[in-house]
């Protein structure tokens, strides 16, 4: 994470009001050779307090998020602030437009691209500007995710572990103020392990929350309801907004990922038959699923099993499927001790 940032902007950070601009990614193109691309920003701030940074988009095809983010963006006044909202519903904004995971100009998988690079790929840019600019200014971040077109997922929302006893404490409150159904604590052993924003920020001190709000590139009512209300629950117990109506969060289930035994990974290549759906309780040894190899008729389908018990968390929503693609994880419950949200 060396170097100075190329991106730039005119919304001045420090100013008070409701700014609504863009950051400025330059990208030289045969079209365009001194051009940019717009990453939208909002900035809502109002005199000296903490600051919350509210990221969506971070994958392009996750959509619950980008619209809970515009819609506070648009509602929340600046004199209900007391502190600063920087608010980004479309980080990797060229994965946003193009309705994709990643982006179109290198491919660049934005949440397995920090700490970045200030002369990298446009999405490696990014990344070192969240890093550099966005995350040091930042005492809590939200960043908003499904599971994109490849996963449909359980509502929930997820923590990595705190790195103390007091951090892990404000990040379990945090959840059951968030109020998701679920709510896993995970290390990223499924995906991007030190590689992802909420790592990158949690290495600077932020409280980092994530979450899961549906998936399959559609839109899930409960997870868009539930990212606007338990926003809403964060922000104003972070004494960021005042004055402002909220719903009390309801109980959530705490659960775990535990290795790469949650996962079941296709062996071939062939039509998914899933045997379980998502919020199943399933126990190891139980089909998990089929793969079907329809150019050979009377080839006996591929028989797939869960190797732990728990609760599915996620299934893969494409039915074509490849050798390594993820067609399940499996969640367990973890006690994490009595209810202290109220106390703290
Ligand atoms: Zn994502």
């Amino acid at each position: 994470m060396t170097g100075q940032t190329r991106i730039w902007t005119p919304i001045d950070y420090d100013a008070d009001g409701k700014q609504s601009d863009c950051l400025r990614l330059p990208h030289s193109t045969d079209l365009s050779a001194y051009g940019w691309v717009p990453i939208p920003l909002a900035c809502i701030k109002n005199g000296s307090g903490p600051t919350a940074l509210l990221i969506a988009g971070n994958h392009g095809d996750e959509y619950e998020g980008q619209i809970a983010l515009c819609k506070l963006a648009r509602e929340i006044r600046h004199d209900q602030v007391s502190g600063r909202l920087i608010i980004l519903p479309g980080l990797n904004s060229p994965a946003v437009a193009a309705g994709r995971r990643v982006s179109p100009l290198d491919e660049g998988n934005l949440n397995r691209s920090f700490p970045g690079d200030a002369a990298g790929s446009p999405t490696q840019m990014i990344a070192h500007y969240v890093c550099q600019v966005l995350i040091p200014m930042a005492d809590i971040v939200v960043d908003l995710h499904s599971g994109g077109r490849s996963l449909d997922y359980a509502v929930s929302a997820l923590v990595r572990p705190g790195r103390t006893v007091e951090e892990h404490e404000k990040l379990l409150r945090l959840l059951r103020l968030f109020g998701a159904p679920i709510s896993f604590v995970s290390d990223g052993t499924g995906g991007g392990g030190l590689t992802t924003l909420a790592a990158a920020a949690q290495q600077q001190g932020a409280l980092v929350l994530t979450t899961e709000l549906g998936g399959g590139a559609t839109l899930r009512k409960e997870g868009l309801a539930l990212a606007e209300a338990g926003l809403k629950r964060i922000l104003k117990d972070q004494g960021i907004l005042r004055d402002l109506a909220t719903q009390p969060a309801s109980p959530t289930r705490f659960m775990t990922v535990k290795g790469h035994d949650a996962f079941v990974y296709a062996h071939s290549r062939g039509i998914f038959e899933p045997a379980a759906d998502i919020g199943d309780e399933v126990v190891g040894g139980q089909i998990a699923g089929h793969i079907h190899f329809p150019d050979l008729p009377t080839r006996e389908p591929e028989t797939l099993f869960f190797a732990t018990s728990g609760l599915v968390a996620c299934r893969r929503a494409p039915s074509l499927t490849e050798r390594g693609d993820c067609l399940f994880k499996v969640m367990e419950d973890i006690d994490i001790g009595p209810d202290r949200a109220s106390h703290a």
